[in-house]
C-alpha cells in the first residue's frame, strides 16, 4: 500500500495563489471583452470541450480540447481572461469527471482548479515577461509569430501546470518529483501543444478565413474528430473487452487455482483420513496377527506360533549343530478335575497362574506356548546337556507344585513333562513336538513326573498306536475270544464257577497278552464296546453251561470290568441287556472291578455299584492289596467277594511264612461279611495254607491255567475236582480251618450257598 500524504501546506499555498491570481484577473477584465464571442467559448470550455476529450488507449493522459478554449480566449480576449477561461475549464472538467465516476481527494478539486489558474497565471506573466515571443506588439497576422507564441506558450503552461502537479504528487506519494513528472506528466504535453494548434487553428479561421472555407475546415475537423474519435472508442472499448476477458480470464483462473487448492486440500485431508484409517487397519491387522499367534486366556504363544519358532531353530541347527535346543511338553496333571470340581473360570485362572510360572523360570530366548487345552511346549536354547534339560524341568515341577490360593481354593499341581532333544532326524516342528509328547506320556504312566525321549519310546508309542487301530476292529475281525480260568471251591476241589479273561488273536503279530492290550483299550475308551461284547459273550457260553447238568446249573461267571466302563452310565444298560438275552440267573454273573478303580473315585463307585447291585449280580472287588482302600469307603462299597491280589499269594513260602497280610485281609473281608478269593494259587503249600486259613476260594495256576470254551466245556462234561491231589476232601473231612465269624452272606460253606 502507498504511504500517502497530504501536503497541506503546499496545497493552501496553490489555491491562495491560484485564487488570487482569478481575482486579479477578474479585477483586470474589462466589460467590452464580454461578448457572443467569449459567451460562446466559456460554453465551450464548460460544456463541449470536457465532453469531447479523447483518451488515448493505454495513455496516461487525454487529449482535452478545453486547453484549445484557454489559448483561444488568450488571443482574442488576452491573458486574463484566458485565465478565468483555464479556471472555468478546469472546474468543470473536474466536476464532468467526478460525474463520470472519477474519485477525487478532498480539496483535490480546488488545488486542481487552482493549478490551472496559477499555471497559466506563470504562462502569461512568461508571455509578458519575455518579449520575443509575444505578438502582442508583432504583427497579429504573421502565422509566424502566432505559431513561436502559441507555441511557447503552450510549452511554458505545460512546464508550469505539470511542475506543480507533479511537486504535490511527489509530495502525496512520496516519490521523486523527476519520477512523478516523468511518469505522469509528461505525456500530457500534447494536449497542451493539440490545444494551442488548435486555438490557433481557430484564431486564423475566424480572423482571417472565408466562411466557406470555415465551414469546410470546421465540417473535415467534425469528421476528423469523429472518426477518429469513433475509432479511439472501438479501440478502447476492443482493449475494454480484451481487458474484461483477461480480468475475467484471470478471475477464472483465479477461480480455477481456489478450486485447485481446495482440491488439493481436501486430497490432502483424504489423504491424512486415508493414512489414518491404514494406521487402524495395520493396528487391527497387527492386533489380528497378534490374536491369530497367540493364546487369549494366557497371552503366551500359541501351537501356530511355537511352530513357527521350531521351524526356525530347525533350520538354525541344521545349518550350525552348535545351536542346539530342547522341546519340553508339559501337561497339567488330572486338569480336568480341576474343571470338574471348581468350574471353568478358576480352571482358567489356574492356566494363567501356571503360564505365569512357566514364563517366569525361562530365559528371554527361550519360548514357552500354549499348545492344547491344559498343555504347554517349551522350548529350552542353550542348554548344553540332556541331564541340564531334565533338570529344568524338574525345577518347572517343583515351581508349579508350590501350593496357591485362588478364590478360596487351595490349589496344588501336578506335571508330566516329555524332554526331547534336537536331532538331525527332525525336519518339521510337529516330529520334535510328537516326540516330546511320547516321553511326557511316558512320564505319566511311569508316574515320573519327567521322563527324556529316546528311540525305544517312539516305537512302543507307534506299536501302541497299530494295536490301538487294530484292536477297534479285532471284534469284527474275530480276532477277540474268552478264557476261562477256574474259581474253585478250596474246601472240596468243587468248581465254584469261571473267571472269563479276554483273549486277542491278533492275524499278523499272534496272541497278545491282555496287560498290553487291556490299558490301550481303556485310554482309547474301546474298553466299552468291547467289554459289551464279553458280557454278551461269556452270559450266552454260561447259559449253555449251566444247562449241561444239574452240576453246572449254579456256575458263576466273572467278568473283568474297567474302571473306565464303571464312570459310564452305559455299563448298568449293558449289563441289564446281557442278563435278558442270555436270560441266565442275574446272581450267576459276577462283576470283578479293581481295588484302584473302585478306589478312584469312591462316592461315584459306590452309588455305580449299588445301581449294578440292583440288576442282581454279583459284585467282587478285584486285586485287593494292591490299591489304596480307604476303609471309610470299604464298608460301604457293596462288594460280595473280595479278591486277595496274586503279589500276596506268591509271597507266602512253604510254612506259611508271610501269610500275616492275607489273614489279616481275610480277618477283614468276613468282618465287611464278604466272600475271600485268592487268585495266583501256584503251590500246594499255597493251596493249603489259604484253605486253612479259611479263604474260600481260589484260583490258579495249580488248579488250572485258563481254558477255551472246549477244554472248559470237556472238564464239565468230565465233572473233574479241581483240587490238587490229596485235598480232595469234603467238608467232613475234618481239616484245619480256621474259624471266622460268619460273613454277610452266611457261614455256610454249602454248595447250595454258592450263589448268597
Ligand atoms: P485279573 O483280573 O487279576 O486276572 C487274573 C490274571 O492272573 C489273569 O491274567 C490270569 O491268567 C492270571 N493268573 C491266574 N492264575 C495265575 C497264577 O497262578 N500264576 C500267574 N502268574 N498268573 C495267574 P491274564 O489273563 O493275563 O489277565 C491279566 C489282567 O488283564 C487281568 O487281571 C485283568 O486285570 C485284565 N483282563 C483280562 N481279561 C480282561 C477282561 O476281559 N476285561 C478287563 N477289563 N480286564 C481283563
Ligand atoms: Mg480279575
Ligand atoms: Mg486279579
Amino acid at each position: 500500500m502507498d504511504q500517502k500524504n497530504d501536503p497541506i501546506l503546499l496545497k493552501y499555498f496553490v489555491m491562495v495563489a491560484g485564487l488570487a491570481t482569478l481575482a486579479l484577473a477578474i479585477a483586470n477584465l474589462g466589460v467590452e471583452q464580454i461578448s457572443i464571442g467569449l459567451a460562446l467559448i466559456v460554453i465551450f470550455a464548460v460544456i463541449i470541450a470536457p465532453r469531447m476529450s479523447l483518451t488515448l488507449p493505454r495513455a496516461r493522459f487525454a487529449i482535452s480540447f478545453g486547453d484549445a478554449s484557454v489559448f483561444l480566449a488568450f488571443l482574442i480576449y488576452g491573458g486574463w481572461t484566458a485565465i478565468i477561461i483555464a479556471g472555468l475549464e478546469t472546474l468543470s472538467n473536474c466536476i464532468y469527471l467526478r460525474r463520470k465516476g472519477l474519485q477525487f481527494g478532498r480539496r483535490m478539486i480546488i488545488t486542481n482548479v487552482s493549478v490551472s489558474l496559477l499555471s497559466f497565471g506563470i504562462t502569461y506573466l512568461v508571455y509578458l515577461s519575455v518579449p520575443s515571443i509575444s505578438f502582442v506588439n508583432s504583427d497579429h497576422t504573421s502565422t509566424q509569430y502566432l505559431i513561436v507564441t502559441l507555441g511557447a506558450l503552450a510549452w511554458v503552461h505545460f512546464l508550469a501546470s505539470s511542475i506543480l502537479a507533479a511537486i504535490i504528487q511527489s509530495l502525496r506519494q512520496n516519490l521523486g518529483f523527476l519520477t512523478i513528472w516523468l511518469r505522469d506528466c509528461f505525456s500530457s504535453s500534447m494536449t497542451h501543444i493539440v490545444g494551442a494548434g488548435l486555438a490557433g487553428l481557430v484564431y486564423t479561421l475566424v480572423n482571417f478565413g472565408d466562411l466557406m472555407t470555415g465551414t469546410i475546415v470546421f465540417a473535415a475537423l467534425g469528421v476528423a474528430y469523429l472518426s477518429y474519435r469513433q475509432s479511439i472508442e472501438e479501440i478502447n472499448s476492443a482493449m475494454d473487452q480484451a481487458e474484461t476477458a483477461e480480468r475475467q480470464k484471470a478471475e477464472t483462473e483465479k477461480v480455477r487455482r481456489r478450486e485447485a487448492e481446495d482440491h488439493a486440500a481436501k486430497l490432502s485431508k483424504s489423504l491424512e483420513r486415508q493414512e489414518l484409517a491404514f494406521e487402524a487397519l495395520r493396528r487391527s491387522e497387527q492386533d489380528f496377527q497378534h490374536a491369530a499367534l497367540h493364546d487369549s486366556l494366557t497371552r503366551l504363544p500359541n501351537r501356530k506360533h511355537l511352530g513357527d519358532v521350531l521351524r526356525q531353530a530347525i533350520a538354525e541347527y541344521t545349518e550350525d549343530p552348535s545351536r542346539h535346543f530342547h522341546v519340553l511338553f508339559l501337561d497339567i496333571h488330572r486338569f480336568k478335575n480341576i474343571n470338574d470340581t471348581l468350574g471353568h473360570s478358576i480352571g482358567d485362572k489356574v492356566l494363567s497362574v501356571a503360564a505365569k510360572r512357566f514364563a517366569r523360570m525361562l530365559n528371554p530366548t527361550d519360548t514357552v506356548a500354549r499348545i492344547g487345552g491344559d498343555e504347554f511346549a517349551v522350548i529350552l536354547r542353550g542348554v548344553s546337556s540332556n541331564e541340564k534339560a531334565l533338570k529344568v524341568a524338574r525345577r518347572m515341577l517343583k515351581s508349579i507344585s508350590q501350593p496357591f490360593s485362588l478364590s478360596g481354593n487351595r490349589i496344588s499341581l501336578t506335571l508330566n513333562i516329555g524332554v526331547a532333544s534336537c536331532d538331525e532326524e527332525y525336519s518339521t516342528p510337529e516330529q520334535i513336538l510328537r516326540d516330546a509328547d511320547i516321553a511326557m506320556h511316558h512320564a505319566k504312566e511311569r508316574k515320573l513326573g519327567v521322563a527324556m525321549f529316546n528311540r525305544e519310546l517312539r516305537s512302543r508309542f507307534l506299536e501302541r498306536v497299530r494295536l490301538e487301530m487294530d484292536l477297534a476292529s479285532a471284534i469284527d475281525n474275530k480276532e477277540l475270544s474268552m478264557s476261562y480260568q477256574p474259581l474253585i471251591d478250596l474246601r472240596d476241589g468243587s468248581l465254584m464257577g469261571f473267571e472269563a479273561l479276554l483273549r486277542w488273536n491278533h492275524s499278523e503279530i499272534g496272541p497278545i497278552p491282555p496287560n498290553k492290550f487291556i490299558p490301550i483299550a481303556e485310554e482309547s475308551g474301546l474298553i466299552i464296546p468291547i467289554t459289551r461284547w464279553i458280557l454278551e459273550e461269556t452270559t450266552r457260553q454260561l447259559s449253555q453251561w449251566q444247562s449241561i447238568s444239574h452240576t453246572t446249573r449254579d456256575l458263576i461267571v466273572s467278568v473283568n470290568i474297567s474302571g473306565k466302563h464303571l464312570s459310564n452310565d452305559d455299563l448298568i444298560a449293558d449289563v441289564e441287556n446281557a442278563l435278558t438275552r442270555s436270560g441266565i440267573d442275574p446272581h450267576s454273573l459276577k462283576l470283578e472291578i479293581t481295588e484302584s478303580a473302585a478306589m478312584d473315585d469312591p462316592e461315584h463307585s459306590i452309588n455305580m455299584l449299588r445301581r449294578l447291585k440292583q440288576t442282581g449280580v454279583q459284585l467282587s472287588i478285584d486285586d485287593f492289596g494292591t490299591g489304596y482302600s480307604s476303609l471309610a469307603y470299604l464298608h460301604r462299597l457293596p462288594f460280595d467277594t473280595l479278591k486277595i491280589d496274586r503279589s500276596f499269594v506268591s509271597s507266602v513260602g512253604e510254612k506259611g511264612e508271610n501269610s500275616e497280610i492275607i489273614q489279616t485281609v481275610i480277618a477283614l473281608a468276613k468282618n465287611l461279611k464278604m466272600r475271600v478269593i485268592a487268585e495266583g494259587i501256584e503251590t500246594e503249600s499255597q493251596y493249603r495254607i489259604l484253605r486253612n486259613l479259611g479263604c474260600d476260594y481260589g484260583q490258579g495256576y495249580l488248579m488250572s491255567r485258563p481254558l477255551t470254551v472246549e477244554n472248559a466245556e470237556t472238564a464239565l462234561y468230565e465233572r473233574k475236582n479241581w483240587a490238587p491231589t490229596g485235598y480232595e476232601r469234603s467238608e467232613s473231612d475234618g481239616i484245619d480251618v480256621v474259624q471266622f465269624p460268619a460273613g454277610r452272606n452266611g457261614g455256610s460253606r454249602a454248595r447250595g450257598d454258592r450263589r448268597a
